[in-house]
């Protein structure tokens, strides 16, 4: 264990990308002492290798680079000199009495800060192929989008030169493009359910601008080669997702790039053996963006996966004011707040899964449809006279967050979505 007194701050933010520069710059701005701590040696988290555009539309009104993004979040974060430690990996947090302990190891060694509120930034990680269930061997050449991603934009090297991608997930698509542009052949993208998991404008810009197919119902069931990736096997499946005989295709290529989700990373949050949502697969919170630990709150990423940056800044900064507030006047979870109601069947998931109504903070919901629908009403009710929120959608889809913003007062003794015609 670390021998030196541990260092106090009021608010510790926990991982660098969007969400946590927010936090960070949002708490300090509402008068706390913040520390930003970060694992990798730059800031900006994923960001940092998503050189393609489609950022800030939101926030800044501009087409950005996810780096581009990224460097304006940097900028104004070290423009208010808060402090920030970077390789240094969060191995450990102990609730003390009102506070918490929290320590780093870095290259100098272990670090323990001392916090009165923390905020969890650590964003989200990649479903890997042990989470896919594909027969044969098991030889190089089989990369995480993301990994592939990291290879071409950050290291410079090309880790295909033929290959096939499974999963529509949107770096798979974005990197079908990608690699593409760097010379590649993509074969396909394969998906195994009968609707792309991606947005539909990477569909449009990442696949069908570059003559890339993409085949629904189908999916990769072997893998060939000894030391590196030689074939693949795929076939179309059925709507139990079995195999339907007589459709097996074998395809020659020196890699499978892997598109099959990302989940939230709940490491941390496990370490403190918060409340995981199964729908969302992130720590349960209220409007404030905390957790049933008072005084953890979390935002971003390791809540779920946001398809837009613009609106992880959005809980960021959420999470960086009620931290704040909650170093002026600590409260506890308040066993009160009215849990969300939804079914199940008509969205994935919805949250923040509980509504405080003592709470000052504005609620931001957000919900994603579990089909793809048309010409349906979404209705939120907070217990007013009126509807907290009521729209008709012309489609909603499942890869496409949806995002409200209440800002009126509500009683809070109801707090139910509802999807109806
Ligand atoms: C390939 C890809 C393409 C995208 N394309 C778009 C797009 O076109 N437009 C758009 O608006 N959005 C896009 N997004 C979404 C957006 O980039 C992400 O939703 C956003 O970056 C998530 O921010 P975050 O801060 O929650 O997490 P991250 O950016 O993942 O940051 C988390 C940080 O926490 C750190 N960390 C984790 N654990 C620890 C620990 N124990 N100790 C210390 N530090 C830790 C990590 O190193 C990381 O820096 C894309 C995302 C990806 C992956």
């Amino acid at each position: 264990m670390p021998n030196s007194a541990a260092e106090k701050y009021d608010v510790l933010v926990l991982g660098a990308g969007p969400g946590g520069l927010a936090a960070a710059v949002s708490a300090h701005e509402n008068g706390a002492r913040v520390l930003l701590v970060e694992r990798e040696r730059k800031l900006g988290g994923i960001l940092k290798q998503c050189v393609h555009d489609g950022f800030g539309l939101m926030r800044f009104k501009e087409r950005l680079t996810g780096t581009e993004y990224a460097q304006r979040e940097i900028d104004r974060f070290h423009a208010l000199n808060i402090d920030v430690v970077t390789e240094s990996f969060v191995v450990d947090i102990q609730p003390t009495d009102g506070t918490y302990l929290v320590t780093t190891q870095s290259a100098a060694g272990m670090c323990r800060y001392e916090c009165k509120a923390i905020i969890l930034a650590c964003g989200c990680r990649e479903r890997t192929s042990r989470q896919v269930f594909i027969h044969g061997d098991r030889p190089a050449g089989i990369f995480s989008a993301g990994t592939a991603q990291y290879f071409v934009n950050i290291q410079g090297k090309m880790p295909t030169k033929k290959c096939v991608i499974l999963g529509s997930g949107d770096i798979g698509l974005i990197m079908a493009r990608r690699l593409t542009l760097e010379g590649a052949e993509v074969v396909g993208v394969y998906e195994i359910k009968d609707a792309p998991a991606g947005l539909s404008r990477n569909i449009s810009q990442c696949l069908n601008d570059f003559d890339i197919p993409l085949h629904l119902s189908t999916t990769v069931t072997e893998v060939f080669g000894q030391e590196r990736v030689e074939a693949v096997a795929v076939e179309q499946v059925d709507k139990n997702f079995q195999p339907i005989p007589g459709t097996r295709q074998v395809i020659d290529c020196d890699a499978l790039i892997l598109s099959v989700g990302l989940l939230p990373e709940i490491e941390l949050p496990n370490m403190l053996a918060l409340p995981i949502d199964p729908a969302t697969k992130g720590p349960v919170v209220d409007q404030t963006m905390m957790t049933k630990a008072a005084g953890v709150f979390a935002c971003g990423n390791v809540l779920h996966v946001n398809d837009l940056a613009d609106w992880v800044s959005v809980s960021g900064e959420a999470a960086g004011r009620s931290a704040a507030a909650y170093c002026t006047a600590p409260r506890t979870w308040n066993d009160n707040a009215t849990a969300l109601q939804y079914e199940r069947g008509d969205f994935l998931y919805a949250l923040p899964q509980y509504f405080d109504p003592t709470a000052s903070e504005p609620l931001t919901l957000y919900f994603r449809s579990r089909e793809d629908v048309a010409g349906k009403r979404v209705t939120l009710d907070l217990g007013g006279e009126k509807a907290a929120f009521s729209k008709k959608y012309r489609r909603l889809i499942p890869s496409e967050m949806e995002a409200v913003t209440v800002k009126e007062a509500a009683s809070g003794t109801v707090y139910q979505l509802t999807m109806h015609n």
